[in-house]
């Protein structure tokens, strides 16, 4: 327990000046390993095929601004095809094939996954923009293990749903974001296939490679025809899908306004939906928590990735008698952080992952500083091509601020104080969203009032943005629908009775 006069003390303190303590040569990753080709073309029924339209469309580094490759732009005749495709495949060999069967083809992606990682840590870095150790020691890795994790239920459903019949649900049209493309792509296909359903997916139009190279693997591995397409697009692509009288189930992860609407497209239809939608997450940070450890996992889960997570830690509540020692050890670590070239392991803030992204964060600065907060940066140069954004660490900010609302999904933290337990639930319930949240304390018993206080899908404790295949991911209120991850995730993908 510190006291008042030791806490004094440490205020006063000298300030470490961390920027002039060392500086790190760079240690660039070859752009080789991705052998990315000049055009993909759509993925249905196993074959790479041209769109029908034949449009295509960039995709760009977003560290760079160059062109990449172009990809195609699939229209409603190929989505059309594709949900053929994945029916017929469904009726055919997939349907009839034996769960133990299943599951080894599952394996066998995982496998691949693996022995193509350093392509797929490259490339994810590449069009994304996300740092390569990110991509190294998160995506890839995790893409992988949720392959493995549920391949391993494929034959064991009549042990995950006991006394229950489990039948797959049909065909899955899948829509997700550019901040995990690969990772959420095995989010979603992996226990679809474990179930026994096909798939039509269509990754965002920012970051489809990482997702033509998995059709790659899916057909190297020679998954029969139409078990999983990959269809390339914008939002009219998506919306399309979603509208196909052939699906039977939509599974989205993305912003809280496309799910809204992907809920009215399909109301009454009788399509099965899961979503998982945008956060304002919070952290809460006791007096009685490690400090050191708490900025560090507040700094991890909001300022590393370029806060391009949906349950980014973008609020943090702390309690008053720390709050300014904890806002000095912000700041101070705030000032070693490396924003710059993804491609460098040392890099800890990407580039964002697109222009109007960066506009949108831009814009949330300003109406954060019209509305009274005070900001702070530091001051590191950034690179002068690509989109790129210093990390901000707003204060004196209010519940009712827009920055401590709305979710921005950038490198941006909101910081309040609160005095009792009972103002900082309140605090932080108070939101529309409930994706995620963490709290920080040495007392168990105050970590598990809390955490069973707080109306949101995950919450961890002393830690934050820990992910494993066997946990349930997914949100309260407009944060979502339904579960990812674990034996929960298997559930939307059967018909159980
Ligand atoms: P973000 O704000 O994270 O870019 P979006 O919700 O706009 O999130 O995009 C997530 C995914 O949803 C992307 O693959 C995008 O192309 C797709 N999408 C966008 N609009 C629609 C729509 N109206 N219907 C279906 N999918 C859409």
């Amino acid at each position: 327990m510190k006291t008042k006069k030791s806490l004094a003390k440490e205020e006063a303190a000298p300030r470490l000046n961390f920027k002039t303590s060392w500086t790190y040569q760079p240690a660039l990753e070859s752009t080789a390993p991705a052998r990315i080709a000049g055009r993909y073309e759509l993925f249905i029924g196993g074959k790479f095929v041209a769109p029908a339209g034949g449009k295509y469309f960039p995709t760009i580094n977003p560290a760079t601004e160059s062109k990449l490759s172009e990809v195609a732009e699939a229209g409603e005749k190929d989505v059309d095809q594709a949900v053929r495709a994945a029916r017929a495949a469904k009726e055919g060999a997939w349907g009839r094939m034996p769960a133990k069967e299943r599951g080894k083809y599952l394996f066998r992606i995982a496998r691949m996954i693996q022995e193509r990682s350093r392509e797929l840590v490259v490339t994810e870095t590449l069009d994304g923009g996300k740092p390569i150790r990110e991509s190294r020691m998160v995506d890839i890795p995790l893409a992988a293990n949720h392959f493995f994790y549920y391949a391993g239920w494929a034959d064991k459903l009549e042990y995950a749903f006991p006394a229950r019949r489990a039948r797959p649900v049909g065909v899955a049209g899948q829509i997700i974001p550019w901040n995990f493309p690969l990772l959420m792509a095995a989010w979603k296909i992996a226990p679809a296939l474990a179930a026994g359903n096909t798939v039509v997916l269509k990754p965002a139009e920012t970051t489809p490679l990482s997702a033509l190279k998995l059709a790659e693997i899916i057909q190297e591995a020679d998954l029969p025809p139409g078990v999983v397409n990959v269809i390339t697009g914008a939002g009219a692509t998506g919306a399309a899908l979603v509208a196909h009288p052939g699906i039977d189930k939509v599974a989205f992860t993305g912003s809280t306004e496309v799910g809204k609407n992907i809920q009215k497209a399909i109301a009454g239809s009788g399509k099965r939906c899961t979503l998982e939608l945008g956060g304002k997450s919070a952290h809460i940070i006791f007096e009685d928590a490690a400090l050191d450890q708490a900025v560090e996992g507040i700094v991890d889960g909001i300022f590393f990735n370029q806060g391009h997570v949906c349950c980014a830690g973008s609020r943090l509540f702390v309690q008053e008698s720390v709050a300014k020692q904890v806002i000095r050890r912000l700041r101070d670590r705030m000032e070693t952080l490396i924003v710059g070239d993804p491609l460098d392991k040392n890099t800890d803030i990407g580039a964002i992952n697109s222009k109007p992204q960066l506009e949108k964060i831009e814009s949330y600065v300003k109406a954060g500083l019209a509305e009274g907060a005070s900001c702070y940066q530091p001051e590191c140069a950034l690179p002068k091509k690509g989109y790129f954004h210093r990390p901000v660490l707003f204060t004196d900010v209010a519940q009712s601020h827009r920055v401590s609302q709305e979710e921005i999904f950038g490198p941006v933290l909101a910081i309040q104080t609160f005095r009792t337990i009972e103002e900082v639930v309140e605090k932080a319930n108070n939101t529309p969203y409930g994706l995620a949240g963490g709290v920080w304390s040495d007392k168990g018993a105050k970590v598990f009032s809390v955490t069973s206080q707080l109306r949101a899908g995950v919450v961890w404790a002393n830690t934050y943005n820990k992910f494993d295949p066997t946990s349930p991911f997914g949100g309260y209120k407009e944060s979502g629908l339904g579960r990812e991850g674990g034996l929960h995730g298997l559930a939307p993908y059967l018909e159980l009775s």
